[in-house]
């Protein structure tokens, strides 16, 4: 980093620079090692003070009442470039200064000589103060130099010169940190919304315009990594020169780049802004030797019109770029607050999916399903989370109904059967794993090979799979649907009615398909310790009763408190699943499970605490 172009000699608050103070009683007396300098005569000092101040690190520069130098020390002289010439014993404090400005950064030849006599004046003027003072030069050759003067008691003084080029080059790189990105040496997130921030609250016109690029992450795939890398620089600097001096662009992150333009603008006038920046994006870039072509979508959301604070300007920004990126490569779209822009944020959130299967991001976690007659842990249910990259793990809940109105959980669904099985196949061979199926799966693509394939490339038995369904498999009632079922039954896998209870009509279905077990929906158990307590517990009761006429089992999900476990277990439930045994656990973590179960298990009975 170069110094910037600072006001090279500014006084600075006094710093210790190991010069003993001014005593404050005593006569005047000369330095150690010199004799007191004549009026016209500067003696020369010895030989051996000599050697001594060169042996310092700092400079020194001692200078008597009538302004003339007594002595320097070689780094003195090093530090300024200073000629012999000026560095002669008796050379003028006046023709040192002349020297060191044109030397200093910050001011014009035609500047020099008014700081010159400014510099003179000041410093004769700190100097009758008595007191020790700093002050910083910025020289041409790059360095900087801390400069703190001594006055002496016969009207002289002593300057110590120290270089702290490298201390401030460290002090203003750790502030440029704070608020540039690294890589393209944009502003970054950090300083862009502080930015935002301080714009809103000042109640000032601006626009924020948001770009995104298309099908970046196909160049880092494709060209890999550094050529990734090289084009986010190269759209930096490109952008860069497109925008004004006093607005500022940041890299939010990834492939994503935003500017605040301040001030009132008219519509064409960010729309014409706005072209230019994608223009300039999207011609072509030469990369590490390679031609790469990309585009980026844009949005323009401006306050106050479209938000008066960060959260609400970004998040309509935000929508507006989902939408400009539904409209194809290179399109950009202002916030308009008429339109709908839900089916924008499908079509944004089918491409994150399909990048979440490629990039390996989806994981599944594993919460037991305890056996509470036997003591154990039966078997555990798969439950699917989605890693993203920017927004963290994700919930099924979140992204399930998406990925079935997109149709991407049928590969999702296949993914999770395949991995579930080659996991549980690790497991205790009395360990079952459940796997959650949607109704999408039975209506799109090959469920029964999806099944089959994994049980044979796992090699996990089918009596250990057992297949969760919801009401609304049967709800939709396509016509492979029951064949379906039916088939896969037949292999040996157990089919489980899941969430029972909170579809209209559910009794009916029961009929429609021999399952296997039942497990009663959460929210029965959630109300129990409510005032609809009486209602929840007549209502599982009744559950298992009837489960148990049609030959199945009842499992009850949500087991959160000693209390709840009390009243399914006495309703008749067979298996319990629930946070009060354990939250979702990672595969790595399934022999640890096992064994905490057991143990809430012993310590239940040692206390009689289920009694
Ligand atoms: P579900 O199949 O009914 O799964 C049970 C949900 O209840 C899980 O939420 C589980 O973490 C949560 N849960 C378990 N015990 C307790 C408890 O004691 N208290 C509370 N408050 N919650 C508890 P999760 O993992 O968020 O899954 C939500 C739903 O997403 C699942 O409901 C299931 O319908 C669906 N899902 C999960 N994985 C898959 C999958 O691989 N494929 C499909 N199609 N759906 C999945
Ligand atoms: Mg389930
Ligand atoms: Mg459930």
């Amino acid at each position: 980093m170069k110094p910037g172009g600072r006001p090279s000699s500014k006084p600075v608050t006094p710093r210790h620079a190991n010069i003993p103070s001014r005593p404050k009683a005593s006569k005047a007396r000369a330095a150690p090692g010199f004799s007191r300098p004549g009026k016209q005569r500067i003696e020369k000092p010895s030989g051996l003070f000599v050697r001594a101040i060169n042996t310092m690190v700092r400079g020194l520069s001692m200078f008597d009442k009538d302004q003339r130098l007594v002595v320097c020390n070689n780094v003195y002289r090093e530090l300024y470039d200073l000629p012999d010439a000026v560095t002669e014993p008796g050379t003028a404090f006046a023709d040192i200064v002349a020297y060191v400005v044109s030397n200093e950064t910050g001011h014009t030849a035609k500047e020099a000589r008014a700081i010159r006599e400014q510099r003179i004046n000041d410093h004769l003027a700190a100097l009758a103060e008595g007191e020790s003072f700093s002050e910083v030069r910025h020289l041409k050759n790059g360095r900087i130099v801390l400069v703190t003067s001594q006055p002496l008691l016969d009207g002289g003084w002593i300057g110590i010169h120290e270089d702290i080029t490298d201390e401030r080059q460290a002090e203003k790189r750790i502030e440029w940190l704070a608020c540039h990105d690294t890589l393209t040496e944009l502003y970054n997130r950090a300083y862009f919304h502080q930015q935002l921030r301080g714009a809103l609250s000042s109640r000032s016109e601006i626009a924020v315009l948001w770009v995104d690029l298309d099908g970046f992450n196909s160049v880092n795939d494709t060209f890999g990594q550094p050529v990734g890398d090289a084009l986010l620089k190269s759209v930096a600097r490109r952008l860069i020169r497109v925008v004004r001096k006093a607005d500022i662009l940041a890299r939010l992150g990834g492939d994503e780049f935003a500017l605040i333009r301040f001030g009132a603008a008219t519509h064409e006038q960010l729309e014409r802004l706005a072209q230019r920046l994608l223009a300039t994006i999207g011609t072509e870039h030469r990369l590490l030797g390679r031609k790469v072509h990309i585009t980026g979508c844009l949005s323009i959301a401006h306050a106050p019109d479209h938000g008066r604070t960060p959260d609400t300007l970004m998040k309509h920004a935000d929508l507006a770029l989902h939408y400009a990126k539904t409209s194809g490569r290179g399109s950009y779209a202002f916030y308009d607050p008429e339109r709908d822009y839900e089916s924008g944020r499908v079509k944004r959130l089918d491409a994150d999916l399909k990048l979440a299967l490629k990039k390996k991001q989806f994981e599944l976690h594993y919460q037991p399903i305890v056996d509470f007659h036997a003591q154990r842990v039966s078997g555990f249910e798969a439950l699917i989370r989605w890693r993203h990259p920017e927004r963290g793990m994700i919930s099924p809940a979140d992204f399930i109904p998406f990925a079935e109105a997109s149709g991407w959980i049928v590969e999702i669904g296949n993914w999770a059967l395949m991995r579930a099985c080659k996991d549980a196949a690790a497991w205790p061979a009395d360990t079952k794993v459940a796997v959650n199926l949607s109704s999408v799966q039975f209506e799109k693509g090959d469920l029964y090979g999806a099944v089959v394939g994994a049980l044979s490339a796992s090699g996990l038995p089918a009596e250990r799979l057992e297949l969760e369904i919801t009401e609304s498999v049967l709800l939709r009632d396509h016509p492979k649907t029951h064949d379906l079922l039916h088939r896969i039954r037949a292999l040996g896998i157990k089919i489980l009615l899941d969430d029972f209870g909170t579809a209209y009509g559910a009794l009916s279905y029961l009929r429609s398909f021999p399952f296997d077990k039942l497990k009663i929906d959460r929210s029965f158990v959630r109300d129990f310790g409510t005032p609809n307590e009486r209602d929840c517990t007549a209502i599982v009761q009744s559950i298992a009763e009837l489960a148990k006429r049609l030959h199945m089992t009842t499992i009850a999900e949500g087991v959160e408190t000693r209390e709840q476990l009390a009243m399914v277990t006495n309703a008749g439930c067979e298996e319990v699943q629930g946070f009060y045994f354990s939250k979702p656990v990672r595969v790595g973590e399934i022999a640890a499970t096992i064994t905490r179960v057991r143990q809430i298990f012993s310590r239940a009975l040692e206390k009689s605490a289920w009694r």
